[in-house]
């Protein structure tokens, strides 16, 4: 039976529901506060995961997390006065994050992922958005051999129990291939499946356009003014007031707060990430300085510099000192030349403790339903993420089994 539904949040999460949900005739208004795409479904690195295979968990190494205590380098930061507050959701993050629960995790998720270029493949042929997209894979490159070593091991294996595919290359043949590296790095690992996106927020607003192709409807609005309404829920928008049977919150980093006002409580933590372009030299492919813990990637606006997880609140004032940090080591390893742009941006990757998005109906409201926490790999995911909502919101079967998600699991 056809439904009307509203769909709050523009992300690629959001986005990608309504499409799903306007592809299967139903009739979908997106609302959003700023048009689509324009959060962090802008500012990520652009790179279809598929090596993504298992989630990036907190980090189990003392190494790194000494470092971090001690705010060296460029990889992770935190704010102190944010730290008490977050302990106890960080111990659940880092327990989940151990080897046995992450290898569970593992599992489901790498049964989403296998599906991200299949579900990507068919809206940017739909969207007409080629032009966006490069099918040539990204890389790793590793100043210290160790590191190399430690994570070709990791590639072998999820190549023997996924099947990603991968190659080597040495530090001569990274130089031919990449003429803007200007030190010498002791390797590279290119990962061969991958796609990278050259406007990630472009490609959001060319899904949208496929939403409007299909009958859907794109408005501002804002999910303040949600509320149940009879059977259903209502909502204001700049085209007026919206009536709907169903609601989906996908609104990522921001709808663990807004789910507390109807008693939902959902740990996730808000994973900041900074970006700057910056004009002159760059790499070729999407590339992330492993040692160094930030990534650069090759977009319409220049090289874009986007750094590690910074733990604070979602909404205080930026602190961009890993890009600082960030900036002047890719400089000397790619010539970077200035800075596009005067401020740089700010995201967060909405992480959820257990390392699972939440996808799903909510447990006491009905009509309502759930689809954001896709951390490190929402871009990846959005498309799979929002067929699998539509699937169960047609009350059918799923391409992918969707227990793991299950909102109530929180409940
Ligand atoms: C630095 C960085 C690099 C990353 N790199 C990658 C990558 O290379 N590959 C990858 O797969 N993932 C990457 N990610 C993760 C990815 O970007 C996110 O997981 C994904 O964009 C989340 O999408 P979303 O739709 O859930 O959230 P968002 O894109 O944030 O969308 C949420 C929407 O909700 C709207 N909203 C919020 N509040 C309201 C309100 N009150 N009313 C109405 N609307 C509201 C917002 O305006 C926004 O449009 C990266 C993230 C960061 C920060």
């Amino acid at each position: 039976m056809k439904k009307e539904v509203v769909v709050i949040g523009a992300g690629i999460a959001g986005t990608c529901t309504a499409v799903q949900l306007a592809l299967r005739g139903h009739s979908v208004t997106l609302l959003d506060r700023k048009s689509p795409g324009r959060e962090t479904s802008y500012g990520n690195a652009g790179v279809i995961q598929r090596d993504a295979v298992e989630p990036a968990g907190f980090p189990q190494d003392w190494g790194i997390l000494l470092r971090a205590a001690f705010k060296i380098g460029a990889r992770v930061s935190y704010h102190g006065g944010a730290l008490p507050g977050m302990v106890p959701i960080l111990a659940r993050y880092w327990s989940n994050s151990r080897p046995a629960p992450h290898a569970a995790v593992a599992k489901s998720h790498s049964r989403l992922i296998e599906h991200c270029l299949t579900e990507h493949g068919a809206l940017i042929a739909m969207s007409g958005a080629d032009d966006l997209i490069k099918r040539e894979g990204y890389r790793y490159v590793y100043r210290k051999p160790e590191t190399m070593e430690r994570q070709f091991k990791r590639a072998q294996r999820y190549a023997r129990e996924y099947g990603v595919r991968f190659s080597l290359e040495d530090s001569a043949a990274i130089a031919a291939l990449e003429p803007a590296l200007r030190l010498p790095v002791a390797g590279a690992l290119h990962w061969l499946d991958a796609w990278t996106v050259n406007d990630p927020g472009a490609l959001v607003g060319r899904y949208a356009d496929l939403l409007a192709r299909h009958g859907g409807r794109v408005v501002l609005g804002d999910a303040e003014t949600l509320q149940q309404a009879g059977k259903g829920w209502r909502v204001e928008s700049d085209a007026g007031r919206i009536e709907a049977e169903q609601a989906v919150i996908a609104m990522g980093p921001w709808s663990a707060d807004y789910a507390k006002r109807l008693g939902y409580r959902f740990p996730l933590i808000p994973i900041r990430g900074y970006h700057c372009h910056y004009d002159g030299p760059g790499p070729a492919l999407p590339t992330v300085d492993v040692d160094g813990g930030y990534m650069v990637s090759p977009m319409q606006r220049g090289s874009r510099i986007t750094t590690g997880g910074e733990f604070g609140h979602l909404e205080a004032p930026s602190t961009p000192v890993q890009l600082a940090r960030a900036e002047k080591l890719a400089r000397d390893l790619f010539g970077l030349g200035e800075r596009v742009e005067a401020t740089p941006w700010r995201g967060a990757r909405p992480c959820m403790v257990d390392l699972r998005p939440v996808m799903g109906p909510a447990p006491r409201h009905p009509g309502l339903w759930f689809n954001f926490g896709h951390a490190h790999q929402g871009f990846t995911l959005g498309p799979v993420a929002g067929r699998l909502v539509a699937e169960m919101m047609e009350g059918g079967p799923t391409f992918v089994d969707p227990a793991p998600y299950a909102p109530a699991r929180f409940d």
